[in-house]
């Protein structure tokens, strides 16, 4: 982005104070007015009135194309880039956002409405911040889920600046961020290394190494129990315990043999294990377990000395639900931008 167009050139043409100011007006979703700056004790000159007037015209690089409420509250919105494509983001009435970070995913989970086209960009840091300045226009939000299209630790340099800006100009500490990942200890190593550091959840899906692999085909190489133990480590160190998900499959994943496995897999670590119920997506060869068996698990789960819940999905009437958001067509008919599912 150029010109005027993000929230760089805010940075790079007001003096510092003024600068944080009007991050902190955008943010709260609250109009660059000079009555707002001499409210707070600072007096716009006559060029950075000027200035700050184009900004609010151009300095956002996306739109809301389309935001489709659910009967729950959350709204989804399918936001427009400025090069045309498009991502999927979820307010919720919770007050959290679900962001995309990429523009369809390549990992391609097989249960999975967001990598069916594989990846065709990484989001700029901007790209996923103005997620969350569409979605406080919709409502109160003060938590952040990377859980959207994408997967972030493919993108992880403009995601950890997302995070980190996030902190500081829209004041949503790194406590109520989380990042979703199919995993990779490198990607841990470096979050761990952080300037902020979001909070982790660790989409593990299958506790078998080789039908995990069929499951989510482009995860990576890294040994399961290398790669959960490198997220109890992360979450250990920051101080916030790990959450386990685990997309439940009828068939698939959710067998008493499975329940054995994740829970010997999981043994010593520090979290809590995330049942999600799949939520349906059309074309794809799986089904929804009952809720009973989702809550005989979390028994079993427990008694075997690990914490677990299901985790109530929304938005799934506007398939705004965890493995629903998608690359829809551009308008002349290009397959475009999606959003990710609970990966
Ligand atoms: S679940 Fe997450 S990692 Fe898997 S394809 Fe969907 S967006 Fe990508």
């Amino acid at each position: 982005m150029t010109g005027t167009a993000s929230f760089q050139a805010l940075r790079a043409t007001l003096p510092p104070a003024k600068a944080r100011l009007a991050l902190r007006f955008v943010f709260q979703g609250l109009a660059l007015a000079p009555e707002e700056f001499a409210a707070r004790g600072h007096t716009l000159t006559r060029g950075e009135a000027e200035f700050l007037v184009r900004w609010q015209a151009e300095g956002m690089g996306s739109r809301v194309l389309e935001r489709v409420a659910s009967g729950d509250g959350s709204v989804r919105m399918v936001v427009g880039l400025a090069d045309g494509e498009r991502v999927e983001s979820v307010a919720m009435p919770v007050g959290a956002v679900c962001v995309s970070s990429q523009v369809g995913c390549a990992v391609r989970c097989r249960f999975c409405a967001s990598g069916l086209d594989g990846v065709k960009r990484n989001l700029e840091a901007q790209e996923i911040l103005e997620q969350v300045v569409h979605a406080r226009r919709e409502m109160r939000i003060d938590r952040v889920v990377f859980m959207g299209m994408g997967e972030p630790t493919h993108n992880l340099e403009n995601v950890l600046a997302a995070v980190a800006a996030l902190k500081h100009e829209a004041l949503i500490s790194p406590t109520r961020q989380t990042l979703s990942t199919v995993g990779s200890v490198r990607a841990f190593a470096r979050m761990a290394e952080a300037e902020v550091r979001p909070c982790l959840a660790f989409s593990l899906h299958c506790a078998d190494e080789e039908r995990r692999r069929e499951l989510l085909p482009h995860a990576g190489r890294d040994p399961l129990p290398e790669l959960v133990a490198a997220a109890d480590a992360y979450g250990r160190r920051m101080g916030v315990p790990v959450q386990w998900e685990w997309t439940l499959l009828e068939g698939v994943n959710d067998s008493d043999q499975d329940v054995a496995q994740l829970c010997a897999l999981l043994g010593g670590t520090r979290g809590y294990v995330n049942l999600i119920l799949w939520n349906p997506v059309a074309g794809l060869p799986f089904a929804r377990p009952r809720q009973e068996r989702a809550v005989q698990m979390v028994r079993e789960i427990k008694r075997r000395g690990i914490l677990a819940t299901i985790r109530n999905s929304t938005g799934g009437d506007v398939e705004a639900a965890c493995g629903q958001l998608r690359r829809r067509a551009r308008p002349e008919g290009r397959s475009v931008g999606s959003a990710h599912g609970g990966g």
